[in-house]
């Protein structure tokens, strides 16, 4: 286990995921009853951006510093109201709008909670495990695990709430990691079908990637659920598979008017986050048929659709 998420935390693959799951967490509030979020892994859940881990990458200054903080320019009419649970959180974290510590997706998620609603947050790494009880402290609805993700995934599933948001975050240090979230989506829907589940995928290469949709998507259809939500944010074409190129979330039984939420703010991550004007973004409900296979993107703050060979 060489990876550390204290490197990347706040660059732009955070920021998707992060402002989707506030997204989701809200919606989760506007219902009285209790919901769960289950984080099989949660990193170490608070990190300092001054610290050497994360100035050697210098990542969020390309992802959250161009949206939030000292150096970002205003934010363009309309994408406040979106953003608001996102930067509720990096307010009661950072004083007067500066920008110190990001939270990671256990943070975002304890902030959400009420009385009565729970938190999983698994982490396998010893020392980002110490490190996430910290951050956490001493707070009766979070429970902190240390074992293998999809064993912490299945062992949770149902929650006793019947209302809850998985976040499924890899590393993708190892190969197989693609399959390994199908599998482990397939047996979660088994246990639990009414559950927001979030899957996290980097980008480097078009093929695996829509294999990996495809495969979700069937997984979801065979339960009969709506399509998924699939939502990325490119950096640049996909061009050279070397390079990540982007990350992209699947979002299964989406919240409703999420998309349109996404659709208000991801032409202004990719152009804020893009290399040069090479930022693009998809969203859409991805349904596995050959017309949704075919790259549809959107460029930058324009509003009309292109393919992927204009
Ligand atoms: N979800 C976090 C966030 O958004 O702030 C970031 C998580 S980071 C991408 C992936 C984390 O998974 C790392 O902290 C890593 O130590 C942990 N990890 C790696 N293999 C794991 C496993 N098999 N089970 C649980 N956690 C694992």
């Amino acid at each position: 286990m060489n990876y550390r998420h204290a490197y990347h935390a706040g660059n732009f693959g955070d920021v998707l995921k992060h402002v989707a799951l506030s997204l989701c967490l809200a919606h989760m509030r506007r219902k009285e009853t209790p919901f769960r979020v289950i984080d099989t892994h949660a990193g170490s859940g608070l990190y300092r951006l001054d610290r050497s881990e994360a100035e050697k990458t210098g990542e969020w200054r390309a992802g959250i510093a161009r949206i939030y903080g000292p150096d970002a320019d205003p934010l363009p009419d309309g994408v406040s109201d979106v953003l608001a649970p996102y930067f509720g959180t990096l307010g009661a974290l950072n004083a007067a709008a500066r920008l110190a510590v990001y939270p990671g997706s256990p943070i975002i998620a304890q902030y959400a909670l009420r009385q009565g609603d729970a938190l999983v947050a698994n982490e396998l790494h010893p020392d980002d495990c110490t490190a996430l009880k910290a951050a956490l402290g001493n707070d009766r609805k979070c429970r902190v695990t240390s074992i293998d993700a999809y064993t912490a995934l299945k062992a949770s599933l149902p929650p006793k709430e019947r209302r809850a948001i998985v976040l499924i975050d890899p590393p993708f240090e190892e190969a197989g990691e693609l399959v390994r979230m199908t599998d482990a989506l397939r047996d979660a829907l088994g246990r639990f079908e009414t559950g927001i589940y979030l899957l996290w995928y980097p980008i480097k290469d078009e093929k695996p990637i829509t294999r990996f949709c495809r495969k979700i998507s069937e997984v979801v259809a065979e339960r009969g659920l709506d399509p998924v939500l699939r939502v990325e944010l490119l950096l640049r074409p996909l061009r050279n598979p070397l390079l990540l190129n982007g990350a992209g979330l699947l979002i299964v039984n989406a919240p409703y008017l999420l998309k349109e939420q996404l659709e208000t703010i991801l032409p202004m991550l990719a152009k804020r986050m893009g290399d040069g004007q090479k930022g693009w973004h998809r969203i859409d409900q991805f349904a596995s048929t050959k017309q949704s296979d075919s790259l549809v993107t959107t460029p930058t703050e324009r509003g009309h659709k292109r393919s992927k060979h204009d």
